[in-house]
């Protein structure tokens, strides 16, 4: 049997019958229902933030934020994360603005961000891409020198926390996705966390279109509303998600134990002060015995499916690709060229870790 790079956790069948089987009484299927209201003061205890708005996908969720903080102009950004990153700042007619990646994690790297803020930039928005952790402190400290905002990019970083805190805490606000193949999904869905309560406010307004009473409409919002049977895969999944994450956490080290160590293989970072949530598990061919894609190329022969992911960096994609000079982000080039990521689930077998690090290794 083929395995892909990644493969969406699923609730018992019953479970779900059983969380959606109200809603036959109620006939309440959207708009802010109880299992709405129920999933989102549950997750925001869970991310531990002060302020959660619950959006039918991670990508509305990032477009809906940058609108709610009203900005202008250039927002700096890096190019080594998934379209809808750079997407969101495009489609709030804002330009985007590429910084550069640091080599040993992947993230934003903040020592070049000074150089590029001009009077027309408003806002960073960093990602936390595969679960590393930006450089939070250092990427504050010049938004704060410069009255920027600054916007986390944590699809892939869900659970996680920061020197004991939620990952959610910081910045201005930050975004999650819970589509079918993040961490913790809810088929497709998204979530903004913020510390400001009239942020909070607003996203309520802009996801459902503007409206805030019967006859008023004060903005230009949008539709992007959870529904019930979202938010109800997001209760049963949950429950779950405790040992959803300890299994990762074992396929994780299995692919760990069998690949460090070897010349040409570079894992990902380890950082001191985050827990993390074993999200991806990307790994950077740089002089091995193989290339990057011949990798590729071994592990589709047995039906495995990795992936380029992030290859190729946004700033050369055909819709962006006459406007930016992908020279002026040499790292992300580097490991766009280099990196693939392995498959990584809940119930990926240790046997299957071990075959697929055989197929790498000879
Ligand atoms: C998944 C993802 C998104 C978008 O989330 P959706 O819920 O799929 O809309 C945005 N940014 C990153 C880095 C992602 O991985």
């Amino acid at each position: 049997m083929s395995i892909l790079v990644t493969r969406s956790s699923l609730p018992p069948f019953e479970e779900f019958q059983e969380e959606i089987q109200s809603m036959w009484e109620t006939h309440w299927l959207t708009n802010l229902g109880v299992k709405h209201c129920e999933l989102e003061e549950k997750l925001r205890t869970y991310l531990d933030v002060f302020n959660l708005s619950l959006f039918t996908n991670g990508h509305l969720a990032l477009e809906m934020v940058l609108q709610a903080l009203e900005l202008t102009g250039e927002v700096i950004t890096t190019p080594f994360s998934f379209a809808s990153t750079t997407h969101a700042i495009v489609r709030n007619g804002l330009e985007p603005v590429f910084c550069d990646i640091k080599a040993s994690d992947y993230t934003l790297d903040p020592s070049l961000l000074e150089a590029l803020i001009t009077e027309k930039t408003s806002a960073i928005l960093p990602v936390h891409v595969y679960g590393n952790v930006c450089d939070i402190d250092a990427i504050q400290k010049i938004a704060d020198k410069y009255n920027l905002r600054v916007i986390y990019d944590a699809a892939h970083a869900f659970a996680e926390t920061y020197k004991g805190q939620g990952i959610g805490n910081f910045g201005d606000a930050s975004m999650f996705s819970f589509h079918a193949t993040k961490v913790f999904h809810t088929i497709e869905g998204g979530a903004v966390s913020t510390s400001n309560a009239s942020i909070k406010q607003k996203l309520e307004m802009l996801k459902n279109f503007g409206i805030t009473g019967p006859e008023d409409i004060v903005d230009v919002g949008g539709n992007a509303k959870m529904n019930e049977f979202q938010a109800a895969m997001g209760l049963c999944n949950l429950r779950h998600l405790g040992e959803e994450i300890a299994k990762r956490k074992q396929v994780v080290e299995r692919y760990r134990e069998n690949l460090t160590g070897i010349s040409g293989i570079k894992l990902n970072t380890v950082q001191a002060v985050v827990i993390e949530n074993y999200a991806y598990f990307p790994v950077v061919f740089d002089q091995y015995r193989y290339t990057r894609d011949q990798v590729f190329e071994k592990l589709k022969e047995h039906e495995i499916y990795a992936r380029k992911y992030f290859y190729p960096t946004i700033n050369t994609f055909a819709c962006y690709s006459d406007r930016y000079d992908v020279n002026e982000t040499p790292i992300a080039q580097y490991i766009a060229d280099r990196v693939l990521t392995l498959p990584l689930y809940a119930d990926l077998s240790l046997g299957d870790v071990d075959r697929i690090c055989d197929i790498i290794t000879t």
